[in-house]
């Protein structure tokens, strides 16, 4: 196999016949265009392949002594099966290689006795098969670990992030409480702010990477208690403070799904629905309903404020879209985020808004038949 190293991009044939005679053949009429291996036995042609794993097409008559041809592939296929398996054959053996082909045992088959040009047909269809598998696998292999390179960047860079940001946070409470002058204080109140903001957005990320992840298993989520966290969460919000908060939820709701899912759901609908108040709304509420029918887990969100333009709703759902441009809209994260748990759970999300009226995000959870 002098010409094996040198012609790597040639197709690399392992070629089994019982008759010497045709091997010798192959092997006068190829040489130059093939990297060839022959055996005149299924047996040798076992121990060739597992000695040469270069080989990537295999042409082997159909009638052997020991073994038909199509028996021997079916033998190799679990073992070999990215090997391209191509039959010598006559036609009184029709029925029998149709059935094979079907069953995807052997890609090609070759009228006996072959002739030059029907062999080179039928191996350069292989080998494109080879090399547009290789192709793919190596597509594959680069997108897997840019998937995981790029997940990586963004968990460290979160986790990294955070650190120093609530130091930054504990530092502008000490100010705040040793700075008297006016200036200096409205100056850390706008640090604060800006602060939090970046918080916000960083914990976004992580909730993203969460999401993503799929790490956390399913488990039955209790509204009631998920909620409750929740306006915990938010009671010191500065936003929050005058706002009235209304919730309805049915009894013994236990939707099997992964937590963090329904968290990031929640959480980015009725931060939202804070951010977003009028104002000078003397009667800003916020009203969270969830309910259950034997189909879905119905989760409502309204609240008050500003709304959304109509042109807009669809919108507002991808990454990075903000359709307002107050202090306080965030890095337009938490929709998408919303938007992409509910595909996992195999749900869909609902928008009515009119500006300056308010909004009301309905999402509907089946209750079987989950993706997650
Ligand atoms: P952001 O981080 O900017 O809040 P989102 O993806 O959560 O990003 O929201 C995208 C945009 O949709 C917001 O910038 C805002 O303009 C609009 N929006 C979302 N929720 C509401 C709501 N409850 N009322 C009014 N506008 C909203």
């Amino acid at each position: 196999m002098e010409n094996k190293l040198n012609h790597k991009h040639w197709p690399h044939v392992l070629y089994i016949d019982d008759e010497e005679g045709n091997l010798d053949a192959f092997k006068a009429a190829f040489r130059r265009e093939y990297v060839i291996y022959t055996a005149n036995s299924a047996l040798e042609g076992l121990q060739l392949l597992s000695k040469h794993s270069d080989i990537q097409i295999i042409i082997s008559d159909q009638r052997m002594p020991q073994i038909t041809g199509v028996e021997f592939f079916q033998k190799i296929l679990p073992i070999y099966p990215e090997k391209v398996r191509i039959l010598l054959t006559g036609y009184s053996d029709i029925e029998v290689v149709i059935d094979a082909i079907n069953k995807g045992e052997v890609f090609r088959f070759i009228d006996k006795p072959w002739d030059q040009d029907g062999v080179r047909m039928a191996v350069r269809s292989a080998k494109d098969l080879v090399d547009a598998r290789e192709k793919a696998k190596k597509k594959h292999e680069s997108l897997v670990k840019a998937y995981k390179d790029l997940d990586r960047f963004v968990y460290s860079i979160s986790h990294d992030l955070r650190d120093p940001l609530m130091s930054i946070v504990g530092l502008i409470e000490l100010a705040e409480h040793e700075v008297t002058e006016q200036t200096a204080i409205d100056y850390l109140k706008m640090i604060r702010t800006m602060t939090n903001k970046l918080d916000h957005f960083v914990n976004q990320i992580i909730d993203y990477y969460k999401m993503a992840q799929n790490s956390s298993s399913e488990a039955p989520v209790d509204f009631k208690s998920c909620l409750e966290d929740l306006l915990m969460e938010f009671k010191y919000h500065p936003d929050a403070s005058n706002i009235r908060f209304e919730t309805e939820v049915d009894d013994n709701i236990a939707l099997h799904v992964r937590a963090v899912l329904m968290k990031s759901i929640m959480k980015n609908l009725v931060s939202n629905a804070i951010k977003y108040q009028k104002p000078d709304n003397p009667d800003k509420f916020v009203k969270i309903r969830v309910t259950k029918s034997s189909e879905h887990v119905t989760i409502q969100v309204e609240d008050n404020g500003i709304g959304v333009d109509s042109k807009q709703h669809d919108k507002i759902f991808e990454m990075f879209h903000r359709s307002t441009s107050s202090n306080n809209s965030g890095a337009g994260l938490g929709l998408y985020i919303v938007k992409e748990a509910v595909d996992i759970l195999g749900g869909t999300i609902r928008l009515e808004s009119e500006p300056g009226k308010g909004s009301v995000f309905t999402i509907k959870i089946p209750v079987r038949k989950m993706k997650s």
